[in-house]
């Protein structure tokens, strides 16, 4: 079990790893650029040039110094009008020559600039606090699973209370995580609205897996569209996020359906996971908070019908009250 300031070491290393590859992937752009457009190349040289001399000028105390830096920064803004408009002209993107970060706020740096103390960002924050869960998740098995958080009133319009419900569900998925890998229907899918336990339950499922030595990568949808982003931009060299998302042997995925909806990615690399893993043979455990009818508009059918085929997969609806609101 890592500490919080293990996490954050960690969690400091991988940014600082960030932004390196951020850095380098622009500088390869940047040189790519300048060699296939050599107007490119000169408004580039043009920039290093008002650079040098704003510095020479800053260090060698001219006269008037402010009049000079007004001159520059003029010269500075009309050299990257310039620029915009070339790499319009050469159909390049507007951030082709920029970084580009994963985070805008911070780029990708984990902390405010020029705060003191240093603040973190947002994204460093909600990353630490979603590994330090991860590590208490990791506790969650069916040895401590409590039923007796779970209401055993028959909710109106039900056979069974939510209790008894929960008792079945999680009897089922014990079982499942025993005959793993040998499982008539590998692939499982939790519905619910959210609040019913359903991250609970692929929590004990990862542990009790993960206790007889199965690989399981357990991921939320979130990290799985960062990935398939990545890969769609070719942001990675070899094996990439996606290839692990595809090649783990038993993927577990929770809050299927709140990733960012993206163009050209969350559909299309969607499809491709789902197809790669069936035709492989291996299993998805996932969880949603919508409805049968809500994931064939959100997607489409075809990943809808891939989602709850009942050939290759269990589909199991939980319904009751919130449990942490009581609604
Ligand atoms: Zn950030």
């Amino acid at each position: 079990m890592m500490t919080r300031q293990e996490q954050i070491k960690a969690l400091e290393r991988e940014y600082a790893l960030k932004r390196e590859n951020d850095e380098a992937d622009r500088d390869r752009r940047v040189q790519s650029a300048a060699a296939r457009f050599p107007d490119i190349g000169a408004l580039l040289a043009e920039g290093r040039d008002i650079v040098r001399e704003s510095a020479r000028m800053l260090s060698g105390g001219i006269a008037n110094a402010s009049e000079a830096a007004r001159e520059m920064r003029l010269r500075a803004e009309d050299r990257d009008k310039r620029l915009a408009k070339a790499l319009k002209a050469h159909g390049l993107a507007e951030d082709e020559l920029s970084l580009r970060p994963d985070c805008p706020v911070c780029m990708d740096r984990g902390y405010i600039e020029n705060t003191y103390p240093l603040k973190r960002c947002a994204c460093f924050e909600n990353e630490l606090s979603r590994r330090m869960s991860m590590e208490s998740a990791r506790e969650q098995s069916f040895a401590s699973f409590d039923l007796s958080l779970f209401p055993d009133t028959v909710p109106e319009g039900a056979g069974m209370s939510q209790r008894a419900v929960m008792d079945r569900v999680r009897r089922f998925l014990r079982d499942y995580a025993e005959r793993f890998p040998d499982n008539d229907k590998p692939n499982i899918m939790l519905m619910g609205k959210s609040g019913l336990g359903k991250t609970f339950l692929l929590n004990c499922v990862a542990k009790a897996l993960r206790d007889k030595g199965v690989p399981v990568l357990q991921v939320t949808a979130y990290r799985m569209f960062e990935a398939m982003r990545r890969r769609h931009r070719g942001m990675d060299e070899g094996r990439d996020a996606f290839d692990e998302l595809i090649e783990a042997p038993c993927l577990i995925l929770d809050d299927l359906g709140s990733e960012p909806m993206l163009n050209n990615v969350t559909i299309e690399y969607l499809f491709i996971l789902l197809n790669e893993r069936q035709l492989a043979g291996r299993p998805i455990l996932a969880a949603t908070n919508l409805s049968m009818s809500e994931l064939k508009g959100h997607y489409n059918e075809r990943i809808a019908s891939r989602l709850l085929d009942v050939h290759s997969g269990v589909v199991i609806t939980l319904s009751g009250s919130d449990l942490r609101t009581g609604h």
